[in-house]
């Protein structure tokens, strides 16, 4: 047998939907001692993690906590815990997420009324309206606010608000928003949210933190059938992070992995969420400046846009797979190709929490002109990176 060697991925820049780049602090974090779950410092740990989400998703929950998965989990988890079998849920799908969404509402026995928008556009509240009338008798309307199928960023306080004023409970995705684009969870009122680690966290992937308010504890209370799931059963992974002095064996955490997040989320706070979502917005604006200086046309219309996930149309005759390739090649760039429908037409360009930076506009522009250039691609040369650095000097960066 051949030897096998130890593991060396090479250094890239990852400016697709997910992972994003992982701060330094946050790989040294994870490389510390690895103690005992119920270790005395540990739960210390988890105690500060708690108040740091609080931070982070602006709420007082006291169900918040990081789910030992990744985002996928977090979605699970709230739709296995919240929805009963028989119960109708109302799903908002604008992309690939709120499929998934539907899925979930199925596999847990329940009926999903569809409200479809366009893939590229933000859920439309007037069809939520029409649906919650229709259906005075659903529980729960689910919704996507960061789309990173289609970079698509839907008003989850509208939605929310909607929601209420028929008596359902709301279940968000913010596993792309969160970190990156404005979100208040107390103050709209949400009353279940899961987002990840691996996006404007820029933590590894694998953790997914959720957060359930004071309606949807009572929902979870009062189950009438045990939840499916054993893992993501809130009711007993909450004696594990339900603090106090009870804290009981349910399943090893991922340790070192907390570790990252607990890293990631000081981290946040040291910037401050607000500055944090205002960076996401500039270093948009800046690679929006150099796009458009390129002819590349952005596919979400102004006004919906996400800043930390940049979908733009390919141009014509251009090979989506060989710039992909190339751009890894040469460049160790990583950017993101369409999904489903959007295969082969769009480019998804992320700007995710650390690497929502100048440096990386500025080199994602320089990479992606060379390469089309190169391959003779119907664009502007020479303009691009000028109107990024105009914005980013305008904005005192
Ligand atoms: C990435 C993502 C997920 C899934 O998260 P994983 O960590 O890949 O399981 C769910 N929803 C949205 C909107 C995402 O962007």
């Amino acid at each position: 047998m051949t030897t096998i060697r130890s593991f060396n991925p090479p250094i890239r820049t990852l400016m697709g939907p997910g992972p994003s780049d992982v701060h330094p602090r946050i790989l040294e974090a994870m490389a510390r001692p690895t103690i005992g779950h119920l270790d005395p410092v540990f739960v210390g740990m988890m105690d500060e993690m708690k108040s740091l989400l609080h931070y982070a998703f602006r709420t007082r929950n006291e169900l918040t906590l990081p789910v030992s998965a990744p985002g996928s989990a977090g979605m699970e988890t709230c739709f296995v815990n919240l929805v009963e079998p028989g119960d109708k849920v109302i799903v908002c799908q604008n992309g690939v997420f709120g499929g998934r969404m539907k899925e979930n509402v199925e596999r847990s026995g329940a009926t999903a009324i569809m409200v479809k928008d366009e893939w590229g556009k933000p859920v439309d509240p007037n069809k939520v309206a029409e649906a919650l009338a229709a259906h005075p008798d659903a529980k729960i309307v689910a919704f996507v606010q960061a789309e990173t199928s289609t970079g698509a960023l839907s008003d989850a306080e509208t939605i929310t608000r909607l929601a209420h004023d028929q008596g359902c409970l709301v279940i968000v995705d913010a596993v792309t928003s969160l970190g990156g684009s404005p979100l208040e969870v107390d103050a709209w009122g949400i009353d279940a949210i899961y987002s990840g680690s691996q996006k404007c966290l820029s933590c590894a992937p694998g953790l997914s933190p959720v957060s359930f308010g004071p309606r949807a504890v009572e929902k979870i209370k009062a189950r009438k059938t045990p939840c499916q799931s054993w893992f993501l059963d809130l009711s007993l992974v909450m004696n594990y992070w339900g603090g106090g002095t009870k804290r009981a064996y349910h399943h090893t955490a991922p340790i070192n992995g907390l570790y990252g997040l607990h890293e990631a989320l000081v981290m946040l706070q040291e910037e401050g969420v607000e500055h944090s979502w205002k960076r996401h917005t500039d270093m948009h604006e800046a690679l929006k400046a150099g796009f458009e200086a390129l002819g590349l046309s952005f596919v979400v219309p102004e006004g919906s846009r996400l800043p930390q996930l940049n979908s733009v149309t390919i141009p014509q005759g251009v090979d989506d797979a060989a710039v992909r390739g190339l751009l890894l090649k040469r460049y160790g760039l990583e950017i993101g190709a369409g999904l489903g429908d959007l295969a082969g037409k769009i480019w998804r360009v992320g700007l995710m929490g650390h690497g929502a930076s100048a440096k990386n506009v500025v080199f994602c522009l320089t990479a992606l002109e060379a390469v089309l250039s190169e391959m003779k691609a119907p664009i502007a040369a020479g303009v691009a990176v000028p109107a990024a650095q105009a914005v980013l000097a305008a904005k005192g960066y």
